[in-house]
Formats: structure tokens, C-alpha cells, sequence
């Protein structure tokens, strides 16, 4: 096996904004001599690739597959055995819902140098954007990102099993998922009337913050045309529970 004196670098571009990087970002970003991108990567954040760096797009187009992940794999392993620094750019952070795996196992069985930098997740910037605290003392006390679309059925996340008292989840690839989301929770128990939070295009001029509770989710989620990309922040503080918990008794006096 040919050994690779090339290096491919996970870039975390954040949600949006340029200013939303970090400055190893950018300087990585600068000294590169490839970019790989995808239509997840804003314009914003494109502006900042020197003109005389090679960029390439590798992600999908409408109306076809695009470059598929095997693909993108090969071209990363060919670029690093070339000796080149490959800098892939991924939105938010690149180890959340990123597919980082995949790319990083490319680039190491070639013996290539990997290197992660961090970035802003979309569900902080929501969070931020929104002036939701994911944490509050007394309130919430675990913050827990999990996906509104697993690859298969088989790996679906429990939901029912993930949103308990004292927690706080964001929801990735949840817009159509509204109303299989309150069905799950609110059966397992959540009540009715916790918070729920829509944040579309968290980190950009466009950003809109969607309030409603869950028992409405399903309902407003169409009725405000809720878009991708979007995060879903839910949150289930003790104080509801014990709020529940006094309505639950005053019924069976
Ligand atoms: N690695 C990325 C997530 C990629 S998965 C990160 O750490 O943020 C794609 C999902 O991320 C979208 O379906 C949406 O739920 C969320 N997302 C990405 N950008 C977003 C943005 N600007 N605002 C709200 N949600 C966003």
C-alpha cells in the first residue's frame, strides 16, 4: 500500500455566517491546495477560498445522486497521494451528523495525516439565535442532539426514551418528521405544553424562530411552512413535570 504525504483536513464552517468561523478555520482554509464543498457550505463561507486554490464541488445537484460518498472517498485518497492538502468543508461541526467517519477512514488507510476543526453546530446557533439555554440550573440538565431521519428504520432513535424531565434536544433533519416527533413523545408522556422551538437558517440574515409547544408542533410546523434547514429544540423541564404531575393528582381526587 502506497503511503501518503498529503493531509485532509474536516474543516467545521459553522451555520452560515463567515464571521461564525474560527481562525484556525480560516487559516486552514488559506494554506490548502484543494476544497472540497457542498451545497450545505454557504456562499458566505465560499468567498473566503483564495482565487487561485482549486476548489470542487461534492455534493449532490438536483435531480441527480451527484458525487456519491465512494466517489468523494476516491478523490480524497487521490488527492492526499498526490501529496496535496485536502481541506473539506463541512457545515457546523464536522463530528455532528457530518458523515466524518466515512472520510476520515478514507484518507487514514492511505496513510494520509487527518486533521478535525471544530465549528459551530447548528443547534447552538439556533440556541443562541433563539436565547434558549440548551442547560438551566434546577431545569434542564442534559442537552442531547439526536436526528428527526435515521439511515434505516432500524436505527431510528427512541425519542420517547431520549426526552425525560431535565433534558433539553435538538432535533437535526426533523422538518418532516413534526408529526411522527409529537406522536412518539407525547404518547411516552412529554406534556402537551412543553416548549417547542423551531429555529430555520440559525447563523444567517435569514434566520426565523418558530415558537409553538408540542402539542401544537405537528399543526404550526405547517402552518408557518417551517423550511430545511431547521433545528427542532424541545425542552421538558422539571417544573412541567411537576406541574403535570399536580394536574394528574387534582383529576383522581
Ligand atoms: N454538521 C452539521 C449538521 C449537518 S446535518 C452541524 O453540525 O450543524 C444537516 C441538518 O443540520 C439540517 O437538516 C438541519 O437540521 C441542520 N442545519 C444545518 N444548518 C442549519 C442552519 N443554518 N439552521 C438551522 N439548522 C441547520
Amino acid at each position: 500500500m502506497m503511503k501518503s504525504k498529503g493531509k485532509l483536513t474536516l474543516i467545521g464552517c459553522g451555520p452560515g455566517a463567515a464571521d461564525l468561523l474560527t481562525m484556525r478555520a480560516v487559516s486552514r482554509i488559506r494554506s490548502s491546495d484543494i476544497v472540497l464543498y457542498d451545497r450545505l457550505v454557504s456562499q458566505e463561507v465560499l468567498e473566503l477560498i483564495p482565487e487561485n486554490i482549486e476548489r470542487a464541488y461534492v455534493g449532490k445537484k438536483p435531480g441527480d445522486g451527484g458525487v456519491q460518498q465512494g466517489e468523494l472517498n476516491q478523490l480524497i485518497q487521490r488527492s492526499v497521494l498526490k501529496g496535496l492538502k485536502v481541506s473539506r468543508l463541512k457545515s457546523g461541526d464536522p463530528m455532528i451528523f457530518g458523515r466524518a467517519a466515512e472520510e476520515i477512514a478514507a484518507a487514514s488507510i492511505v496513510g494520509a495525516e487527518v486533521e478535525i476543526v471544530p465549528g459551530v453546530t447548528a443547534a447552538l446557533a439556533a440556541a443562541s439565535e433563539s436565547v434558549i439555554t440548551v442547560t438551566e440550573r434546577a431545569e434542564l440538565q442534559s442537552f442531547i442532539v439526536t436526528t428527526g431521519r435515521a439511515a434505516d428504520a432500524d436505527t431510528s432513535p427512541d425519542w420517547a426514551k431520549i426526552v425525560r424531565p431535565g433534558v433539553c434536544v435538538a432535533f437535526y433533519m426533523g422538518v418532516a418528521q413534526a408529526w411522527k416527533i409529537q406522536s412518539n413523545l407525547m404518547i411516552a408522556g412529554v406534556p402537551a405544553d412543553a416548549p417547542a422551538d423551531w429555529i430555520e437558517n440559525a447563523g444567517t440574515d435569514k434566520m426565523r424562530n418558530v415558537k409553538t409547544v408540542l402539542g401544537r408542533l405537528a399543526h404550526d410546523t405547517t402552518e408557518q411552512k417551517v423550511q430545511n434547514p431547521a433545528i427542532l429544540l424541545i425542552r421538558y423541564p422539571y417544573s412541567l413535570q411537576n406541574e403535570a404531575r399536580q394536574k394528574a393528582s387534582m383529576v383522581s381526587l
